[in-house]
């Protein structure tokens, strides 16, 4: 026996092997190519030719030459293309290189992405705090009883007693609910239902609404917004998050006994510009979004969303910090200029009233800037969610020059993103600098900037490179290792996630995006790693690496937008 498991130890084949049955060296996505686009794998080994077999019987049904190596910097990869955009026929399929070895599989078909946009938006689903949550058949014991019942407020909050505020979603790979990351990942996902609706409104997510006459995306979303009004003071101001005072140990949701915080300033108004300025943002988006479906809970939004945008001309920054002996998720931002920028341009969308356009108008030039390139925390900086708004409102009274100015401006930068991602030679958006906490994030960041460029003005390069990017977390990247849990044969096994880690289960919860490569370092195993590792490396498959490893909703929320954008 020893004998045996010493000669499997060191065959150097196993060496090259991930779990599937693929070459690390052979980089693909491990989900699949849309039957009509540009179909491209990578290959980091010496090789020139290369076949693409069907999986069912291992016939080769493309033959090509690899294009020379290009040296990647952000890696230190040498890279080969292997392009086998002419094959047309549906199917399962693996590359084989000669010399190198075979590929983890993957599809050509129509809708390929569907079941993946599927798995990640019951993603959310799986995040639900206050409620039992079952992933059901397709994931036996995939589940949890009903988690964080009891809420109070915190002395920092200007208020005493009880305030359970059950709902919402887990923030990340802990349980704290925080409005800011839940303003921009909710609003992520109203938008891709607002631009890419047709194409949703009938995929079933098998939550406990499916079936009520709402699209499953916006039942989804409602989980969270529902948390979000009750954050709601009764002056319109909102506190800025609830959690527990530290994070509890890996345990299940349900173990953790700690009381969930409502959490303030610690001095009048003890609510949050920032919060309430997202609050008031995502009120007027669900306004509008839900008016066909529920129009008693859309009128709700509206006046929240009022109420919320009237506290912020009161009190125009008024900033978080954690208190005291809080550890918990701080999301703290310095700046809510943007955020209200955010709120005007979506409550003007919403209802066409002058206050809001003035508003906006008085101050968006200055913002023009930020679309030039996603900004590094999406959650802290909501100017390009407002410009574009705008722009895609397509509403009566807009100002001429100013949608033109936005419009200019988004296409200038997808036309240079598309140009870059021409020239990585992993096809990917990601510059060095952007390999920082939640890199992945700003992967799928760079894909939706190119898809609502698409809105503004259709171009099949914006499109062709957003999916670059979706090809770049679901394989085709330095690891081989699809970045989102129980998708595709190679996929990431160990994220910094409370139930995953706490759980009996052989994989992860499924569905989930890990943050990926951050040369920032910021926790002891990325800071343990070779110190020359370029930056696209600076990554390791633990749980307790949570500046790469952690999953979050609001870089989840991107990718769900960049799927959604792919499916017919
Ligand atoms: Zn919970």
């Amino acid at each position: 026996m020893s004998v045996v498991l010493a000669g499997l130890l060191f065959c150097p084949a196993a060496a090259v092997h991930g779990s599937g049955s693929g070459s690390l060296s052979i980089k693909v996505d491990q989900v699949g190519y849309p039957l009509d686009g540009p179909k491209i794998a990578l290959v980091g080994a010496p090789a020139q030719t290369f076949e693409v077999r069907r999986a069912s019987d291992s016939v080769a049904v493309f033959h090509g030459k690899l294009t020379p190596p290009a040296a990647d910097a952000n890696s230190g990869d040498q890279i080969e293309a292997a392009d086998f955009s002419g094959l047309r026929q549906a199917g399962s399929y693996y590359l084989d290189v000669p010399g190198v070895g075979r590929s983890f599989a993957f599809v050509v078909g129509m809708n390929v992405f569907e079941r993946t946009y599927y798995l990640a938006m019951r993603g959310f689903y799986g995040q639900r705090c206050g409620m039992a949550v079952d992933m059901g058949p397709e994931f036996p014991g995939y589940a949890h009883p009903a988690c964080h019942q009891h809420g109070e407020f915190h002395a920092s909050s200007g208020a005493k007693g009880p305030r359970d505020n059950i709902g919402g979603w887990h923030d990340a790979g802990d349980y704290g609910r925080y409005m800011v990351n839940s303003g921009v990942s909710t609003g992520t996902l109203l938008w891709a239902w607002e631009i890419f609706g047709p194409q949703l409104k009938n995929i079933q997510l098998q939550i406990p609404e499916t079936g009520n006459g709402t699209p499953d995306i916006l039942n989804e979303a409602r989980w969270n917004l529902e948390w979000m009004l009750k954050m709601q003071d009764d002056d319109g101001g909102a506190w800025h998050k609830q959690a527990s005072e530290q994070f509890p140990g890996f345990i299940a949701p349900e173990k953790d006994a700690s009381p969930s915080e409502v959490m303030g300033t610690g001095a009048a108004p003890y609510k949050s510009t920032c919060a309430t300025a997202d609050l008031a943002a995502v009120g007027a988006i669900a306004a509008r979004v839900y008016k066909p479906f529920d129009p008693q809970f859309a009128g709700r939004a509206l006046e929240a969303a009022r109420r919320a945008w009237a506290w912020t001309g009161k009190y125009p920054n008024v900033t978080f910090k954690n208190p005291p002996g809080v550890n918990t998720g701080e999301y703290a931002d310095a700046n809510c200029n943007d955020e209200r920028l955010w709120a005007a341009a979506e409550l003007w969308r919403t209802t066409g009233e002058a206050e809001y356009n003035t508003f906006f108008l008085h101050q968006y030039a200055e913002f023009l800037p930020s679309l030039d390139s996603p900004p590094v925390e999406n959650w802290n900086a909501m100017a390009p969610m407002a410009l574009r708004t705008y722009a895609l409102s397509g509403r009566k009274g807009a100002d001429a020059a100013a949608v033109r100015a936005i419009r200019e401006r988004c296409l200038a930068a997808a036309h240079a993103i598309v140009e870059r991602t021409r020239g990585n030679p992993y096809h990917v958006s990601l510059q060095a600098k952007d390999y920082v906490w939640g890199s992945n994030g700003i992967a799928a960041a760079y894909g939706m900037d190119l898809l609502i460029a698409n809105e503004l003005q259709p171009e099949p390069a914006f499109v062709d490179a957003a999916r670059d990017n979706l090809h770049y977390l679901l394989g085709r990247n330095t690891f081989s290792l699809s970045w989102v849990t129980q998708v595709g044969e190679n996929p990431f096994q160990h994220p910094h996630h409370r139930p995953s880690g706490s759980g009996q289960q052989g994989a992860p919860w499924p569905g989930l995006l890990s943050g990926g490569p951050n040369a920032n370092r910021q926790d002891a195993v990325l800071a343990a790693l070779p110190k020359d590792l370029p930056p696209a490396k600076v990554y390791a498959d633990q749980l307790a690496s949570y500046a790469s490893n952690e999953i979050c909703i609001n870089w989840q929320a991107s990718l769900v937008f960049l799927l959604a954008g792919q499916l017919r």
